[in-house]
């Protein structure tokens, strides 16, 4: 009888050396993969057994079948030539920051159950505040501060509930008596918002959709009208959410004036900047946060646009105890003297589940190696690639912009018609030389390429658009 099936040190030594070789290797040939993954539903399930072995297998049946069955029905999110939806690009470091965490394998959810584990978190947060150039009252030597969450949905989720909470002056926690508490956002906010205004139990019904301008931003008097009347209904405002480069267009909505009314009303100012929050990197894109000291929650996903892979949303609060009176709830069993000090973090207070991983290590590697330096040099670089597109698609006398161009997402139609467009997006999905998607926009269909995957050079831009431009050729 076998006194063990573990891996052995030197046998995890040795796959270990094959896994990252073979990641090295993936990264490097990435872009010659088709980037859509072609596969039907069922296709990749139909070809694995149906029931788990009897007996272990070695790892080189295993990475056998990851070659032959999984890497089929993968699509590259990692491929320079990928410009769909919004990138989650990832990097070297990252991937290593990551591999470390697992490595560790620590479960964060206390201060105590991990010191490094809080204490990187809350530094690599402050340095996010100083590299982005986000206001001081997100910093931790304040009031405020920020912890990691897996997702803006999360990070949004999370900020409704301190908002619903704070509006009742913390009681629904108890009571569960809503049904007054009203949210605003834009006609072009995230789907999140709407999820967490559900969740959070304000409900869908109590939700101000807030209509757009000519571009797709919130029209700041529309605001000020539906909170007026809900007020005078007998309503209380809880929540307004703005976004910072909306996901169908990267449409900005004016912070300023729309923080101004929040506070008129004595409502949380939750801002999410998903995506277009990474820009800031870069001094002159601050422009985009502009009103920002008036949120009370912020939310930037560095595992969109800051090369740290999925799962890194950062979320941001200016009254750290909103949020802590709101989601703490302390046990017996994880009592200890730390937390009773009240002078450690214990980031399960900030968050939606308990267990948490130790993903600040991600975000501290990719500072560390891209430096300031680096993060604005690739950044820039996205910004400048989408411009030159923005540009292509406008000196072509078959293509108009269907929005203006802020950060690094160009939002595009032929003036052929609806069927052009899809004939157009499906022919360049097919090929599995780019990959991008759609959007509506005012009711038409509207081709979108989001610039901001970690390899992408100029190269990749030009021939992604060289296929659009074929292919509209193919739709006469
Ligand atoms: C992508 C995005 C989200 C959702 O992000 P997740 O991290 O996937 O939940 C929310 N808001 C905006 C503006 C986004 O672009």
């Amino acid at each position: 009888m076998r006194k063990s099936f573990h891996m052995t040190p030197n046998e995890f030594r040795a796959a270990g050396h094959t896994a990252i070789e073979w990641v090295a290797r993936y990264l490097e040939d990435v872009e010659n993969y088709p980037v859509l993954s072609q596969v039907q539903p069922g296709g990749i399930r139909a070809r694995l057994p149906a029931h788990p072995p009897d007996s272990g297998e070695s790892f080189e049946a295993i990475m056998n079948d990851l070659d032959a069955i999984i890497m089929p029905g993968i699509t590259h999110w990692q491929s320079p030539n990928f410009f769909a939806y919004f990138n989650g690009n990832a990097s070297a470091p990252s991937i290593l920051g990551e591999l470390i965490s697992a490595g560790l394998g620590t479960q964060g959810m206390l201060w105590a159950t991990s010191p490094a584990a809080t204490e990187l978190e809350t530094l690599v947060l402050d340095w996010l505040v100083e590299l982005l150039g986000l206001p001081d009252a997100f910093l931790s030597t304040g009031r405020g501060g920020g912890v990691i969450q897996d997702t803006a949905s999360s990070s949004t989720l999370v900020a409704t509930l301190a908002a619903r909470e704070r509006a009742t002056g913390f009681t629904t926690n108890k009571t569960g008596d809503l049904g007054h508490l009203t949210a605003y956002t834009s006609t072009q906010a995230h789907s999140s918002v709407e999820k967490a205004v559900r969740i959070a139990g304000i409900g869908s019904a109590n939700l101000g959709l807030v209509d757009v301008d000519a571009n797709y931003a919130m029209q700041p008097e529309h605001l000020e009208r539906l909170m007026l009347e809900d007020v005078a209904a007998g309503k209380t405002p809880a929540v307004v959410i703005a976004t910072v480069g909306t996901t169908s267009s990267t449409a900005i909505d004016p912070v300023q004036r729309i923080g101004e009314i929040a506070r008129r009303h004595g409502a949380w100012f939750h801002v999410d900047a998903a995506l277009a929050g990474s820009a800031t990197v870069l001094p002159d894109m601050r422009w985009l946060h502009e009103g920002l000291e008036l949120a009370d929650s912020y939310v930037v996903n560095p595992h969109k646009w800051l090369f740290t892979n999925l799962d890194f949303s950062a979320l941001y609060v200016t009254d750290r105890s909103a949020l802590i009176n709101t989601l703490s709830v302390l046990p017996e069993y994880l009592r200890n003297e730390a937390t009773e000090s009240g002078e450690v973090i214990d980031y399960r207070d900030w968050q939606i589940g308990l267990g948490r991983r130790f993903r600040a290590l991600k975000l501290w590697f990719v500072v560390r190696h891209y430096g300031v330096e680096g993060l604005r040099h690739h950044v820039a670089g996205h910004l400048r690639m989408a411009k030159e597109l923005a540009d292509r698609v406008r000196q072509h006398p078959d293509f108009d912009l269907a929005a203006p161009v802020p950060v690094n997402l160009v939002c595009f139609r032929h003036r052929g018609g609806e069927a052009v467009n899809q004939h157009i997006m499906d022919t360049v999905n097919a090929s599995g030389e780019a990959f991008f998607t759609h959007t509506k926009l005012d009711g038409k269909l509207t081709l979108r390429m989001a610039i901001g995957q970690t390899y992408t050079e100029d190269r990749h831009v030009r021939r992604a658009w060289d296929l659009i431009v074929e292919a509209a050729a193919s739709a006469e």
